[in-house]
C-alpha cells in the first residue's frame, strides 16, 4: 500500500462532512475513475461530528426539531435530471428512504425529524464509502481543523485540535456550514444566540420567566417548541379545524420581529414552464455548456424585479390552468399579454383586474412581504390579533387547494433563487446586488423557508394563551446595564416588554470579523482569506462579513486567489427531478480536485 498520509500532492482536505461536504466526497469518488483513473488519492474528511450528518443534522438532537423542507422532495442523490458532467448517482429521496425503512414517521404529513433526516444523510454518507474504488483512501478526522500551516506550498497541511499530526494535503475545500460567531453579553444579564437552537443553551432559561425574543424564523419555532414540548407540554387538538393549545406551557417567550416566513410549498403545486426558460439564460461555468438565453429574457445587473416578475407568473400559471373557474380568460391569451406589458405595471394591472375578478385572487406580493402594512393600531392587544390572523391565512393558504396559486409562488421561490444562485456563483451579480437578492430569494430566507403548518398552529395556540407576545414591526432591544433588563419596544406599537433574558433565535448572518470558527479566524488573522466589501451609499467600499471569494476560490488579505482552496457555502438541499445548482457546483468542485491531482506527479 502507497503511504498517501505523508504526500499532500496526492490528497485533498474536505472541511466539514456535513451534507455539502459529504455530497462532494461523493462527487469526487464518481468522477475520480474518469479523471484519476487508479491512480492513489487520499481524501480527508475532518468534522467533530458524524460524518453525512455533520453538527445540524446530528442524529442524537431533540426529535422535536423538523426539517421545513418536505421529504419526499429532497434527495442526496444526483440523479439523471442533474445536467453535470460527473456520472449520475440516483437514489431514493428522504421521503421515500424513510418510506422503506419503516422507522422515522414523517410529521404534519411531510415533515422529517431533523434526526431522521441526519440518519438518511448518515445512510447516503455509508453508501458511497462502500462504493468507493480501491485508489481512493478515505481519512476520516473527528476532530476539529484549528490552522493550515504551510498554506499553499507544496508542505500545506491541516492541523486539528485532537493533537494528532496534521493532515498534509495539497487541496483544501472549506464546507464549514453556517458558522456560529462570538457576540457580547451586557454585565448582569443573560443573552443566548444567536446561532441555531441550543439545548443546552436553553436549560438557562428558567421555567416561567419572561423571555425576550429577537427573530421569529426557524431557529424560534425550533427554540419555542424544545421551551414547550421539550419541557413536557403536550399539543392537543381541541376540536377539528381549531388552533389546539400546548399545555402546560412554562416559560414565557416574547416574539419580537414582524413575522415568520410562509410554510413551505406543498410538493402537488406545479411549477410553470417558463421558469426552466429564465434559469437556461444564466450563465453556466460547468463543463456542460447551458443552452443561450432564449428571445426576450434578461437578467439584470438589478435582479429583484425580474425575479417578482417569475414569481407573479408561476402565481398566475396555477391560477388559470388549476382554477380556470376564477378567470375570465384562457392562460394563453393571459400569458401573451402579460409578458407585453413586462414593462408596464400600469397596464399590467388592468390586464390582471380584467381577467381575474376577484381581488383577493391577485399576486400581491406585499401581502406576503409586509403582512403589517395596512395595520396602524398602536393597541398592543390589537396586534396581537392581527398577527394571528395574519398566521391563520398563512395556515389557510398552506393547507387548502384553492389556494395552490400561493404554494406555486413559494415553490417558484425555490427556482429563482437556484437562479440567482447560478448568477452569483459565475461573477455575474455585483456583490450589493447579491446580498439583497439571495438574501431574499434564496438559502432560508423570505417566505420559502417558514414552518410547517402545525407549527404556525402551535404558535398561534401559544399566543391565544398568553405564553407568546408579539412586540411589533421595527422592534428594537436595548439593554439596560443599570436595572439589568433587556427592553424591547416597535416604534408602531403603544407597549414595552422587559426580561433579563434575551434569547437571540437567529442564525447570524456571516460576520467574518467575529466568527467563533477557529479555522477561519486563525486564516484571516494570518492574511489567508479576507473580507468581501460592497459600497456603501458614499461609494466607499465597505466589509459585508462575507468570505471574498472569486470563481470559488478565496482570496488572500492581497487580493489574491488560493486556487488548491475551493469554498463550498452552505446551501439548501436540492430537490430531486430538478437540475439542482447544489449539485453541479459540487461536481465542478470534485472534478476542478480531481484534475488538479492528475496534473501533478503520482505519489511516490
Ligand atoms: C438549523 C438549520 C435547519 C435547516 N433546515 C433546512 C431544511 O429543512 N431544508 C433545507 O433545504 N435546508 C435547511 N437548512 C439549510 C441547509 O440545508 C443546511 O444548513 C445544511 O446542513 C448545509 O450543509 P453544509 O454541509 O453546508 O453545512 P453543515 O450541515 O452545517 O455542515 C458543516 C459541518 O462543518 C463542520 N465544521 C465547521 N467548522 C469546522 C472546522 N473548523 N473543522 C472541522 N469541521 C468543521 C461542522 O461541524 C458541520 O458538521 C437548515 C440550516 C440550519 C442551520
Amino acid at each position: 500500500m502507497k503511504q498517501d498520509r505523508g504526500d499532500p500532492s496526492a490528497a485533498v482536505c474536505v472541511i466539514g462532512a456535513g451534507p455539502r461536504g459529504t455530497s462532494i466526497l461523493e462527487r469526487i469518488a464518481a468522477n475520480a475513475p474518469e479523471i484519476l483513473g487508479d491512480r492513489e488519492f487520499a481524501i480527508h474528511l475532518v468534522d467533530p461530528f458524524p460524518p453525512g450528518s455533520g453538527r445540524t443534522w446530528r442524529t442524537s438532537q431533540s426529535e422535536l426539531l423538523w426539517m421545513n423542507s418536505a421529504a419526499e422532495q429532497v434527495t442526496m442523490f444526483p440523479g439523471s435530471s442533474v445536467r453535470c458532467a460527473g456520472p449520475a448517482y440516483p437514489g431514493p429521496t428522504t421521503g421515500a428512504w424513510l418510506a422503506e425503512t419503516g422507522r422515522d414517521p414523517l410529521h404534519d404529513g411531510h415533515y422529517a425529524s431533523r434526526p431522521a433526516q441526519g440518519r438518511y444523510l448518515q445512510e447516503f454518507f455509508h453508501g458511497v464509502r462502500t462504493h468507493m474504488a480501491p485508489n481512493l483512501r478515505l481519512h476520516l478526522h473527528r476532530a476539529t481543523a484549528v490552522d493550515v500551516r504551510h498554506a499553499g506550498t507544496d508542505r500545506q497541511c491541516v492541523v486539528l485540535d485532537s493533537g494528532r499530526g496534521a493532515v498534509p494535503a495539497a487541496q483544501l475545500v472549506l464546507a464549514q456550514g453556517h458558522t456560529d460567531v462570538v457576540t457580547d453579553t451586557p454585565r448582569g444579564l443573560t443573552r443566548i444566540g444567536p446561532g441555531r437552537a441550543d439545548e443546552d443553551g436553553l436549560d438557562r432559561i428558567p421555567t416561567g420567566a419572561p423571555v425576550v425574543v429577537r427573530g421569529l424564523g426557524l431557529v424560534f419555532v425550533d427554540c419555542l417548541l424544545l421551551l414547550t414540548e421539550g419541557r413536557g407540554g403536550r399539543f392537543r387538538a381541541r376540536a377539528a379545524r381549531r388552533p389546539p393549545p400546548l399545555s402546560p406551557v412554562r416559560p414565557r417567550a416574547r416574539a419580537v420581529r414582524g413575522f415568520p416566513s410562509r410554510c413551505p410549498a406543498l410538493p402537488q403545486a406545479r411549477v410553470h414552464p417558463e421558469l426552466a426558460l429564465s434559469a437556461a439564460a444564466s450563465p453556466h461555468p460547468g463543463d456542460v455548456p447551458r443552452p443561450a438565453a432564449p428571445p426576450g429574457v434578461r437578467l439584470r445587473p438589478r435582479p429583484v424585479a425580474p425575479a417578482l416578475q417569475e414569481l407573479s407568473w408561476a402565481y398566475y400559471h396555477e391560477l388559470f390552468t388549476a382554477h380556470p373557474g376564477r378567470t375570465r380568460m384562457d392562460w394563453a391569451s393571459f400569458a401573451a399579454q402579460y409578458e407585453r406589458f413586462a414593462d408596464d405595471d400600469d397596464r399590467a394591472a388592468k390586464l390582471v383586474r380584467a381577467a381575474v375578478p376577484d381581488p383577493d385572487d391577485h399576486f400581491a406580493p406585499e401581502r406576503l412581504t409586509a403582512p403589517l402594512a395596512g395595520h396602524h393600531s398602536p393597541d398592543p392587544l390589537a396586534l396581537q390579533r392581527r398577527v394571528r390572523a395574519h398566521l391563520r391565512d398563512s395556515v389557510r393558504r398552506r393547507r387548502e387547494p384553492r389556494h395552490s396559486a400561493h404554494v406555486a409562488v413559494i415553490r417558484a421561490l425555490g427556482a429563482v433563487g437556484g437562479v440567482l444562485g447560478d448568477l452569483y456563483h459565475a461573477g455575474e451579480l455585483p456583490p450589493a446586488a447579491a446580498a439583497v437578492a439571495l438574501r431574499r430569494f434564496s438559502v432560508g430566507a423570505f417566505l420559502s423557508s417558514g414552518p410547517p403548518p402545525l407549527r404556525m398552529e402551535q404558535l398561534i395556540a401559544l399566543s391565544e394563551a398568553g405564553v407568546v407576545t408579539f412586540t411589533g414591526p421595527g422592534t428594537t432591544v436595548t439593554a439596560d446595564e443599570d436595572a439589568a433588563l433587556f427592553r424591547a419596544a416597535s416604534p408602531h406599537v403603544r407597549a414595552t416588554y422587559t426580561a433579563r433574558i434575551l434569547l437571540d433565535a437567529r442564525l447570524p448572518e456571516p460576520d467574518l470579523a467575529r466568527t467563533a470558527d477557529p479555522l477561519l479566524r486563525r486564516l484571516l488573522a494570518a492574511g489567508h482569506i479576507s473580507e468581501e466589501t460592497a459600497p456603501d451609499a458614499t461609494g466607499s467600499p465597505r466589509p459585508t462579513g462575507a468570505l471574498r471569494v472569486r470563481d470559488g476560490h478565496p482570496l488572500d488579505a492581497a487580493g489574491h486567489a488560493h486556487d488548491s482552496w475551493y469554498v463550498a457555502g452552505p446551501e439548501q438541499f436540492p430537490h430531486a427531478g430538478t437540475d439542482a445548482g447544489f449539485f453541479r457546483r459540487n461536481d465542478e468542485i470534485a472534478r476542478a480536485v480531481l484534475r488538479r491531482a492528475a496534473d501533478r506527479p503520482a505519489a511516490a
